[in-house]
């Protein structure tokens, strides 16, 4: 079955499987974190994003810290956050 097929079929929006045909979804997810931080994506990608974050709590983890991160890193003016800033944010998160 094709893409748009399935797509057809459910009127619904249905969560993203984590593993849809080979193609890893937290893969995907994780690949285009910074294009969905920087609104680089298109809407469908968007959505698909936003979908899979809402019932995926790693990649919705991953994704708040890439943002908190972001966020600092532009206050600070330095082009990538240093690993341990994202440790920091991180045990902060999990503690
Ligand atoms: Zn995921």
């Amino acid at each position: 079955m094709s893409e748009q097929e399935r797509r057809g079929e459910a009127s619904v929006v249905k969560p993203i499987p984590h593993d849809t045909g080979g193609e890893n979804e937290c893969e995907h997810a994780l690949t285009h974190i910074y294009e969905y931080l920087d609104s680089e994506m298109t809407p469908e990608d968007e959505q698909r994003m936003r979908a899979h974050v809402a019932h995926c709590s790693p990649c919705l983890a991953e994704l708040s810290i890439e943002e908190l991160v972001k966020k600092l890193v532009r206050r600070s003016c330095s082009e990538r956050a240093p690993e341990t800033l994202r440790s920091r944010i991180r045990q902060q998160l999990f503690a």
